[in-house]
């Protein structure tokens, strides 16, 4: 290896580029904007055992993804490996990410790394991330820093390389010098930590928090003091990677905690829409608290023609009213429209029907106001609303699924109305439940299943195989959007559990919510 002097240039002639990212602490939404970006930049991507693989989906999809992982010692690639794997792709002239628990530079040896490309004269950028301890305290409900209590925090290594160890600390001036101090990698060594401590004249009785995956959805805090966490951590088996918080700033968690006690915490939950919708669910179900599984049920494709739709796109001046019984019709329609060369204003005067708030919300993206949502948010309700209007003679367009029911066009028909029902979408089904699903469902480790459609709980049956639908599924919790949704799950062979009044994502969540609070 050439010495290569600090103050000799950083040109290189390859275009290789390493970003060294700090993931943040677990939750995929503490990575900072700007390693998000270079996530997404990366041709090749080393990530360790502690960043989050989400954060993956970020990545382009050509990008090369390699594990670099480390579990607890037993080092899948040597730390030697990983500085070579390194300078090797950045040295064929590839951009590499290289993706860090935390924070690059706080305990990951992410200094080391750096040494190795400079020595190379590789170009980096290093950035940072929130490391373990301040991620993991924030969710524990513990300010690592308060007036009251102490004026500084020490993050301290329990666990040294293999030729020292936690003798090397000066216990003396740790032990007295620092009112909070955090312990990265000290579980294994929790006795002689806490030992040091007492030795070194901090009180027995000092205030101690252990926790484990912070800031996951399976966070685990233990409490206890100097004295007795080590025997606690013992008896419950409580395991790494978990930080160690000394100090009395940890009795602020009984007044501050604020992120394992939401009331789904601790509680799975599958959900079972199309894969380009279930975001929105998701975030709903994780506010409050639960740890959410996704499971494309739905896929949503083009027509097998547009001929139908086309025809109605050619004449729409025709039409007195469009009804909408979904976000994807209203998307498909407007797609189709801009696709054939109009906008919005192709619909003229035509008077506009959303099935419900959420279809009325993506129409508004498009520029269109609703004109009438019915009071009930299925198709029988629209019925109802239009029951209410003189409609005879009227032509009405509805741009609708594959799967449809008849319901809307028979009764608009039936109060006189011309219907044209042109198919504007198709409910797919993918082909396979993903593996980390099917896994946690095979583990009995689901506590609570989600169907917000008929078609997503026959789709699911579909993948599943019936069998395996209800056996996998047997014991499960099963929420259902409304009642025809149900009726389907009943079908099927499922009893179903929880159903809101109002046949809404948000409605949906806080009945699953009650359920679990008013079972407590
Ligand atoms: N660079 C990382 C630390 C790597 S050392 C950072 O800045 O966070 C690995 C140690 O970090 C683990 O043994 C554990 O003590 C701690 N750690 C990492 N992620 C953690 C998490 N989500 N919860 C608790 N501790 C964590």
């Amino acid at each position: 290896m050439p010495f290569v002097s600090e103050s000799m240039p950083t040109t290189s002639h390859h275009n290789g580029f390493v970003y060294l990212i700090g993931a943040g602490p677990g939750d995929p939404g503490l990575i900072t904007v700007r390693g998000r970006e270079c996530i997404g930049q990366a041709e090749v991507i080393l990530y360790d055992y502690l960043a989050n693989e989400e954060l993956l989906r970020h990545a382009r999809q050509d990008a090369e993804l390699i594990y670099a992982g480390k579990v607890g010692g037993a080092h899948n690639r040597e730390q030697s490996q990983i500085n070579e794997l390194l300078v090797q792709k950045a040295l064929e002239g590839k951009v590499v990410a290289r993706l860090k628990g935390g924070d690059p530079f706080v305990f990951g040896r992410g200094g080391e790394e750096c040494e190795a490309l400079v020595a190379h004269r590789i170009p980096f950028e290093i950035i940072p991330g929130v490391t373990a301890g301040i991620g993991a305290a924030s969710y524990a409900g513990i300010p690592l820093t308060h007036r009251d209590f102490t004026t500084s925090v020490a993050f301290v290594t329990g666990h040294e390389g293999r030729d020292k160890d936690v003798s090397t600390i000066d216990w003396e001036r740790l032990s007295l010098g620092s009112g909070t101090i955090v312990f990265y990698m000290g579980i294994k060594n929790l006795p002689q930590i806490t030992a040091s401590l007492m030795d070194h004249g901090r009180a027995p009785e000092t205030p101690v928090a252990l926790i484990r995956w912070g800031t996951r959805p399976d966070q685990e805090v233990l409490i206890g003091t100097l004295a007795d966490i080590a025997g606690k951590a013992r008896k419950t088996g409580f395991k790494a990677p978990a930080i160690t918080v000394v100090g009395e700033v940890v009795t602020l968690r009984e007044k501050l905690r604020w992120f394992d006690n939401r009331p789904l915490f601790g509680r799975t939950v599958l959900v079972t829409r199309a894969a380009d919708q279930a975001g929105e669910f998701s975030r709903l179900l994780e506010a409050r608290g639960a740890r959410v599984l996704e499971c494309p049920t739905i896929r949503i494709a083009p027509p097998e023609s547009f001929t139908g739709l086309d025809d109605a796109i050619a004449r729409l001046a025709d039409f007195h009213w469009l009804v909408f019984t979904s976000g994807n019709a209203v998307t498909a329609f407007f797609d189709r429209l801009q696709g054939l060369g109009f906008d919005s204003r192709a619909i003229g005067p035509c008077k506009v029907c959303a099935v419900g708030p959420k279809t009325a919300e993506q129409l508004q993206a498009h520029g269109v106001r609703a004109d009438l949502i019915p009071e009930d948010y299925k198709g029988e309700g629209v019925v109802a609303a239009f029951a209410d209007r003189d409609i005879r003679g009227l032509q009405i367009l509805f741009p609708k699924g594959d799967r449809a029911r008849d319901v809307i066009p028979a009764g608009l028909r039936q109060q006189g109305a011309k219907v044209a029902t042109p198919v504007a979408y198709r409910n797919l089904a993918p082909d396979s439940v993903p593996l980390p699903v099917l896994t946690a469902l095979e583990e009995r480790r689901v506590d609570c299943v989600t169907f917000t459609a008929s078609s997503t709980a026959s789709n699911l049956a579909d993948l599943l195989g019936e069998n395996r639908f209800l056996k996998l599924l047997g014991g499960i919790t099963v929420a259902s959007i409304g009642p025809i949704t149900s009726r389907t799950c009943r079908e099927l062979g499922l009893e179903v559990d929880i159903e809101p009044g109002e046949y809404t994502l948000a409605a949906l969540t806080s009945e699953i919510v009650d359920y679990y609070t008013s079972r407590i």
